[in-house]
């Protein structure tokens, strides 16, 4: 069979993981004292003391984690932000600047029993100049008896007012189902494959690395009948390997047990069969050969797992026949090559004697945990707070970028979004990363962090 044969492509094949779909951000911007806070509360569904704006007045956390209708937003309520700009006006247009540049929808609030002043026009000017979806809250619209003052806004131009009361929650639901349709589309999520089944695990490494020898180990005589796996469809190229007790479904196991590309030696093919391995895993065990040094062919898969966003664990085999002498070897050459998958976990194990093979399942348990983790938006930031206080990004240019704010977009694998007044060193967002992967657990995930920023 060779390569132009009947192998499935990536596009044919069932059960493609895809990650979650990102989380977007509604900013709500306005003048002090228009309610933004209340509204918010109101949003999240909270009855807590409300915190009114005092202009320069730094609140605790901006960024809240929100949901209406079952689609989940970040509320970043702007009041929390401190502005450079002196005076009302300035501070607000200051503001709305920033939550134009970092938010995917803007919920403007304006007092509907006073009417525009001039921080509104402020406000609305930036908004003007801007394509960012805007969304107008009336708010203080307490009754039928004042609906009319939040026609007024039409005047505004920048939409539709929605009459509101943050106080009593009256036209809220109205107002969100607006925010809801100015969010961007929410990509399709693909059906993934079999909810609550058995995770997908990808068997990688060079060949003669022992993969082979594993699966035989692992599949061994209890090898799990198909049918007998409730909800389970698989692609014949797969099989269900039962570990310490939990079902795993090892992905494109014929690449591994019929060698005839690797056999013939291209690295093209066994290129491509990793790839596409790794479009339907959600981890990746990569295996060495402790018995040799490593080479680059073993680096590059590990770099084709990262770099496809999936869980790894780091698999030693032929632990068998090392001795102390390849040891010591074995060590440095890890810290040398291996340094950018410090996080991953280890196994040293030997598929001909079946040593600590069993350990493979907890390994593989403690990737999927860190790919799939999701830190809510309120611990988040009191993180970040607290390292940034210690230990701010440098100042470029002359000029100290402030970092707002951050959420996480995505699990699986993990993506951070930064929300920033500047270009942030790439050495600081290694540090950042450091710093989450050692504050919370992502052992066997990369971590996606970008930013967003308002140059
Ligand atoms: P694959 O190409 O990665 O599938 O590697 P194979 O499973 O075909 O193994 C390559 C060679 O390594 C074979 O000669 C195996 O017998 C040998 N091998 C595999 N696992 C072990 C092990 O744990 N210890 C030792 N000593 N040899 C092993």
């Amino acid at each position: 069979e060779g390569p132009g044969g009947a192998e499935p492509g990536p596009e044919d094949l069932p059960g493609a993981v895809a990650a979650e779909a990102p989380v977007p951000v509604v900013a709500v911007v306005g003048r002090p004292n228009v309610g933004k806070s209340m509204l918010v509360n109101r949003i999240l569904g909270r009855r807590e003391a409300v915190v009114e704006d005092v202009p320069g007045v730094t609140r605790d956390r901006v960024p809240y984690d929100a949901s209406w209708r079952g689609r989940r937003f970040t509320l970043v309520d702007t009041g929390g932000w401190v502005a450079d700009a002196s005076g009302l006006e300035a501070m607000v247009a200051n503001q709305a600047e920033l939550a134009v540049a970092t938010a995917d929808v803007v919920l403007f609030v304006v007092d509907a029993t006073v009417g525009l002043t001039d921080a509104d026009e402020a406000v609305t000017r930036v908004l003007r100049r801007s394509d960012r979806p805007v969304v107008l809250a009336a708010n203080k619209v307490d009754g039928a008896h004042n609906e009319a003052d939040a026609y007024a806004l039409w005047n505004l131009s920048v939409g539709e007012p929605y009459p509101v009361s943050a106080l009593h929650g009256r036209g809220s639901g109205d107002l969100l189902d607006a925010v809801l349709r100015a969010l961007p589309d929410a990509p399709p999520e693909r059906i993934e494959t079999e909810p609550g089944g058995p995770h997908r695990v990808a068997l990688l490494g060079r060949p003669n690395v022992g993969k082979s020898s594993l699966l035989n180990r692992l599949a061994g005589e209890d090898r799990v009948v198909v049918d007998s796996v409730a909800g389970t469809t698989r692609d014949p190229v797969d099989e269900l390997i039962e570990l310490d007790g939990r079902t795993y479904v090892f992905i494109d196991t014929a690449g591994i047990r019929r060698r005839y590309r690797e056999l013939q030696g291209a690295d093209y093919y066994a290129t491509m069969r990793t790839m596409t391995a790794l479009e339907r895993a959600e981890t990746a065990v990569v295996l060495f050969d402790v018995s040799e040094p490593l080479t680059d062919a073993d680096i590059r898969v590990v770099n084709q797992v990262v770099d496809a966003g999936r869980g790894l664990v780091l698999a030693f085999n032929k632990w068998d026949v090392l001795d102390d002498d390849r040891r010591y070897y074995l060590e440095r050459e890890i810290d040398r090559q291996l340094s950018r998958v410090s996080w991953a976990p280890r196994v040293n194990l030997s598929a001909r004697t079946g040593r600590r093979v069993e350990r493979l399942s907890t390994a593989i348990e403690q990737s999927l945990a860190g790919w799939s983790t999701r830190i809510s938006t309120g611990p988040l930031n009191t993180w970040l707070k607290e390292v940034v206080a210690a230990t701010p990004p440098p100042v470029r240019g002359g000029r100290q970028p402030k970092i707002l704010f951050i959420t996480q977009a995505s699990t699986r694998p993990p993506h951070f979004v930064l929300f920033t007044t500047g270009f942030l060193e790439e050495n600081y967002r290694r540090f950042l990363e450091r710093r989450l992967r050692e504050s919370f657990s992502f052992e066997g995930t990369p971590i996606h962090l970008t930013m967003r920023i308002r140059e």
